[in-house]
């Protein structure tokens, strides 16, 4: 039988994957989420990200980077490490993006965590200057979280053919970098590295269209790799829950802010579940 194009994501399949605590859990068991993000021009994409991985079922959160004091001050259970990710301690996953800038730091960040045997979410500035490469060369799961303007300067062409034809785009990314891609926009598609249905998600509103949305996006769907979840997984329940946050946080239409957006993944998960 013929694998369809696209299947849009059932609750009944996020209420299977999110992952909960056994009784015999740890907050190590749970998966230890780092976070590589923020820069001094952009410290609030750092909270920001920090803030969905707190909120995502990994049992902790390390931050590397120069924002740790602004990080602290927001979320005083996170783990801030001011050097290299290497020296940071064990993670069962990384993001890496989120207002890094477009410093020589940025690139060096990017690069030792594509060199760790984790799965590595990338996104934001950490997109930038992607070598496909180093992605296929890697011996653990990458996932690629662009949106339209991202995925297009990914691809070398204008942002009105990435807008034009998401479904070729986003299948396009994942085939070019062996990775699964999470295309962010007005619908979400997620593609994995394999020939798999692109998938769907449903509970998107254009209130998230707002500043920051992106970065809490970045750090649950990391939580959820962190906590065992495979990218197409992670991505796809991460789109689902920021939705639903979105839509517990607008009400019946409201601007919200992406804190609010963060404040509300509680109250998604009891929806999820
Ligand atoms: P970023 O562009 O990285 O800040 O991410 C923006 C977030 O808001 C992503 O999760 C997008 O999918 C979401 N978003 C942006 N515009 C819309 C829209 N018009 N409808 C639904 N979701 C949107
Ligand atoms: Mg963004």
């Amino acid at each position: 039988p013929s694998v369809p194009d696209l299947e849009a994501l059932q609750h009944q399949d996020v209420a299977r994957l999110l992952p909960r605590p056994g009784a015999e859990s740890d907050k190590y068991r749970r998966g230890v989420v780092g976070v590589v993000a923020g820069s001094a021009r952009y410290p609030g994409a750092a909270v920001l990200a920090v803030s969905g991985a707190l909120r995502g079922g990994a049992g902790a959160v390390r931050y590397v980077g120069p924002a740790g004091d602004a990080v602290i001050a927001a979320h005083p259970e996170t783990l801030v490490h001011a050097g290299p990710p290497e020296k940071a301690g064990r993670v069962q996953a990384w993001v890496v993006g989120p207002g890094l800038g477009d410093g020589p730091g940025a690139g060096t960040a990017v690069a030792e965590v594509l060199g760790s045997g984790v799965p590595v979410l990338v996104d934001a500035d950490g997109l930038r200057r992607l070598d496909p490469a180093a992605v296929r060369a890697r011996t653990a799961p990458t996932l690629l979280t662009p949106h339209a303007g991202e995925a297009a300067a990914l691809l070398g062409v204008p942002r009105a053919s990435v807008e034009a034809g998401r479904l070729a785009a986003v299948r396009e990314l994942a085939e070019r970098f062996g990775a699964t891609v999470l295309l962010k926009g007005s619908t979400t598609l997620v593609c994995g590295p394999d020939a798999e249905p692109v998938r769907v998600n449903p509970t998107g509103t254009s209130w998230l269209a707002t500043a920051g949305s992106g970065d809490v996006l970045s750090g649950l769907a990391g939580s959820l790799l962190a906590s065992g979840l495979r990218p197409l997984d992670a991505a796809s329940c991460a789109a689902y829950l920021h939705g639903l946050a979105a839509r517990h946080a607008t009400g019946p239409g409201a601007p919200l802010t992406a804190t609010d957006v963060a404040a509300a993944l509680p109250a998604a998960w009891r929806d999820a579940t």
